[in-house]
């Protein structure tokens, strides 16, 4: 039989250097998946509960900021070349929109978790976290 792990860490504490799983709201465990096609590399940290992509709440802040500040300056520029300079810098702004955009979602979501986690009383999370895992650990069963 397995010895029980001590409960060092909850997956239900917000931890902003964690990766974290958007869909089951909980640092996970993930599997970390490369896809190599020779030219590009494309990464996936899989929720080995749900296999959404998880990200690292530190680092989608300046991602966020990057991209939606991208698109402000590309409008900018846009302005003021005029003609069809405006539609190629439109066209950039809205594909580093929309990845801004999504990436404000991801985090409203982390934020909004991070405020509910943080309200509830540490027994409260200590508990909900054991059971947490320990529900994982019978659906592997
Ligand atoms: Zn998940």
């Amino acid at each position: 039989m397995k010895k029980v792990e001590p409960f060092t860490s909850n997956p239900l504490v917000p931890n902003s250097k964690k990766y974290w799983c958007y869909r089951c709201k909980a640092h996970n465990s993930f599997d970390h998946i490369v896809n190599s096609n020779g030219t590009e590399t494309h990464q996936k940290m899989s929720c080995v509960r749900c296999e959404a992509s998880m990200f690292l709440p530190s680092q989608i802040i300046p991602w966020t900021v990057g991209t939606l500040g991208f698109s402000l300056i590309a409008v900018v520029i846009g302005l003021g070349l005029g003609g069809d300079g405006f539609l190629v810098s439109l066209g950039l702004a809205a594909c580093s929109g929309l990845i801004g955009l999504s990436m404000l979602y991801y985090m409203i979501l982390w934020r909004g978790w991070v405020r509910a986690q943080r309200a509830k009383p540490p027994e409260q999370l200590l508990r909900e976290g054991k059971q947490y895992v320990s529900s994982f650990e019978g659906m592997q069963k």
